[in-house]
């Protein structure tokens, strides 16, 4: 028992279901909360994920004074700040949810050498060493990798989830968490989170297997910030999904929250691959597709970022990712397709973009999906498969709801034309007062053309990769 230890808060900005804070608890008399706020990471242009980050923060200090503690927040090199502050209170130890990627893993061996560092779980759910093979390699295709995590115990817990009681903490000098906008879609906190979760499984849930890829419903949990920076536990999550798949009174109801969980099981293989191939932050997970011959498009590559590509349900996707910092993962899907295999442009330039303004920006998620769409990663989509962005949107979009709400250019064009306002007769263009070149961009590529195009760069790439 320690007299007094530190719960260094990470991506774990939550008192419910929290490992490393129990833990803590646990093993001493008085816990004192910090988060350092760390330079190398806040130089990352990333503006909303801060904003989101910071009003975490101040989230949480709210909550951890409610219940008679508070965060303490410094500013530098946590190989510094940990081991001064742990000096500076008398702590026996620092408590953490151990975080997977590259730069925190580097981080964590540093800080140990210094103080006594106790790594919790509480990212995922099982942790990327703890799912395998029978040999202990890990896994690189998603199907046998969700059969080895469902075989793994996880109970289903009750439905009122615990907060503990913490101590006060002692008197520590603490700077206070920096200004920034808020994010009227995503206010920050456990509260937030928590009541979002409430009110995915009263009703969404169940439909999600059917809802979930449609652009013009609310069928998704919008959850995904709050499980990047650990508002929300991820165990509560996917137990919450295996009690719904149980208490399901239809077999569509079950399907629902079997594909929920699905997802959040998605989430915790790509932070397997990025645990197990680091190397997959700068190349292909494919070896034979690491030789595409990209194009240099700057100007293709502006329109695709300001969303005036011509295409509505891509410009609609990007300009909801400026405006909120949040895309839906249909069009997620159908972006990154557009950039890289219709602009035939890097799939790292994308990733970087949506690092840049993605609130739920995860090392981990963000390189899974760039490359599976890519179709250059682990169980990839294959390459040939490119999205026809006139096809997605009259399947997902059905009656243009998505793209009259982002693109307010579009909102009196005609449904039939909502998705390839290019074949609308002129008449049509001035009544609507849409007229294609001057109020909307003419499409910037020819789907067909640019699809040969692609088909012949991967070749390309695969005919001269080594060992092929
Ligand atoms: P829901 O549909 O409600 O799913 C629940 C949770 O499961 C999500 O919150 C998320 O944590 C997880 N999840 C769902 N789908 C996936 C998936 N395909 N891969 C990994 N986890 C998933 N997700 C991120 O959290 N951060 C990213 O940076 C990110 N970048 C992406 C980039 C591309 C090119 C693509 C195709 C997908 C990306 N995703 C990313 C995955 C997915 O698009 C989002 O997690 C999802 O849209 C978030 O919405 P939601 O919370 O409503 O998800």
């Amino acid at each position: 028992m320690h007299s007094v230890s530190l719960w260094w808060v990470r991506r774990d900005l939550r008192l419910i279901d929290n490992p490393a804070l129990n833990l803590a608890l646990e093993s001493s008399r008085t816990v004192v909360p910090v988060f350092i706020l760390d330079p190398t990471l806040l130089a990352r242009p990333a503006e909303k994920r801060q904003a989101f980050l910071f009003n975490g923060l101040r989230a949480l200090d709210r909550d951890l004074r409610d219940r008679g503690s508070r965060l303490i927040v410094r500013r530098g090199d946590p190989r510094v700040e940990i081991p001064r502050l742990a000096v500076e209170c008398g702590a026996g130890a620092v408590y953490a949810a151990e975080d997977y990627s590259p730069y925190a893993r580097r981080r964590d061996v540093s800080v140990s050498r210094l103080v006594t560092l106790e790594l919790t779980g509480g990212t995922a759910v099982h942790p990327p060493g703890a799912v395998h093979k029978a040999d202990g390699t890990p896994y690189t295709v998603f199907t046998p990798y969700s059969k080895a995590w469902k075989a793994l115990p996880l109970s289903v817990q009750a439905a009122h989830p615990v907060i503990p009681a913490l101590s006060p903490v002692p008197s520590l000098a603490a700077l206070s968490v920096p200004e920034c906008q808020a994010l009227p879609d995503f206010p920050a906190g456990e509260g937030e989170a928590q009541n979002r979760l409430r009110l995915f499984l009263e009703g969404p849930i169940f439909n999600y297997a059917e809802d979930r890829n449609r652009l013009d419903l609310d069928g998704t949990s919008t959850l995904s910030p709050y499980l990047r920076f650990g508002m929300l536990s991820p165990r509560q999550a996917c137990q919450a999904a295996l009690l719904a798949a149980r208490t399901a009174v239809s077999e569509t109801e079950r399907r629902g929250a079997e594909t929920w969980l699905n997802e959040l099981i998605w989430r915790e293989f790509y932070i397997s691959i990025l645990f197990h191939f680091p190397h997959v932050l700068r190349t292909a997970f494919n070896p034979a597709l690491v030789r595409i011959p990209w194009r240099d498009d700057p100007r293709g590559l502006q329109a695709w970022q300001e969303g005036l590509t011509g295409f509505p349900v891509v410009d609609a996707a990007m300009r909801q990712l400026r405006h909120t910092g949040w895309m839906h993962n249909r069009g997620r899907m159908v972006v990154a397709s557009f950039l890289v295999k219709n602009l035939l442009i890097d799939w790292r330039t994308g990733e970087k973009w949506f690092m840049q303004n993605l609130v739920d920006g995860d090392p981990a998620s963000n390189n899974g999906g760039w490359q599976w769409t890519a179709g250059v990663g682990t169980d990839a989509a294959p390459y040939f498969r490119i999205f026809n962005p006139l096809l997605q949107g009259k399947k997902f979009d059905p009656e243009g709801a998505y793209v009259r709400r982002w693109v307010p250019e579009l909102d009196r064009v005609p449904a039939r034309f909502i998705h390839s306002p290019w074949q609308m007769p002129l008449e049509t263009q001035i009544s609507t007062g849409c007229r294609i070149g001057a109020d909307y961009p003419a499409p910037i590529l020819d789907t067909a053309q640019t699809r040969q195009r692609t088909l012949a760069a991967y070749r390309h790439s695969k005919a001269n990769s080594i060992g092929d």
